[in-house]
């Protein structure tokens, strides 16, 4: 089972393959991997005490950065993204990236949730944009919640990358260049209204290249 991976130098962590939405660009459609890691698809949620023996054995030499992201949305098991990167805090030097798509607090699970709690934990946040309104939003990322939650969603990933600007060092959008120049366009403009950077990720289907 592949909880750490390394993917580009750095230390990739793979604690979940649950996800509200189902993006039209996903990796996950393309194959079980990325490179020539093994499969990302987990045989179980790996527990706390897993995930610290998997870290423990992983080769960290020469990783500066832990990246929260794998084969679903980490923000699923958020309580468990914590404690894991307490965890990596606490054994390592490394800074740690969250890439996510925003929508924790519209998980029931998740609807109170305390951003606070990601404070000196998350250094760097990545917030899957992916298209410059809600009707296209909807389209691009087809999210599973109900109707009326759907209609949120654009939203509240919006408030979210907004509201993480005030917790953690760096936060940043990303697109898949899926979409037209145009789209591409108003998303930076929307970026820069917020003063939150934009990356444009190219799509791919090889898996040869990742977020
Ligand atoms: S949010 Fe991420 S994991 Fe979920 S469907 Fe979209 S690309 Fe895939």
């Amino acid at each position: 089972m592949t909880v750490f991976y390394n993917f580009g130098g750095n230390m990739y962590i793979n604690i979940t393959n649950g996800c509200p939405c189902d993006c039209v660009f996903c990796l996950r459609k393309n194959g079980d991997s990325v490179k020539d890691n093994d499969s990302l698809w987990l045989e179980h949620e790996p527990s706390f005490e897993e995930i610290c023996d998997a870290f423990d054995r992983f080769d960290k030499t020469g990783v500066t950065e832990a990246v929260f992201c794998g084969y679903g949305e980490p923000a699923t098991r958020a309580d468990m993204l914590i404690k894991t990167a307490e965890y990596i805090k606490k054994n390592s030097d490394m800074s740690i990236r969250l890439n996510t798509n925003g929508l924790l607090r519209l998980m029931p699970k998740y609807k109170d949730f305390d951003l606070e709690k990601f404070r000196g934990l998350i250094d760097c946040v990545s917030v899957s944009l992916n298209a410059p309104n809600a009707v296209r939003y909807i389209e691009v990322t087809r999210p599973k919640f109900s109707e009326e939650v759907n209609k949120n969603a654009f939203n509240e990933m919006i408030n979210f990358a907004v509201d993480m600007k005030k917790i953690c060092k760096k936060v940043m959008f990303t697109v898949v260049d899926i979409i037209s120049q145009e789209e591409i366009e108003e998303c930076r403009r929307l970026s820069e209204k917020l003063e939150i950077p934009l990356r444009v990720r190219h799509y791919i289907t090889d898996n040869e290249s990742y977020t």
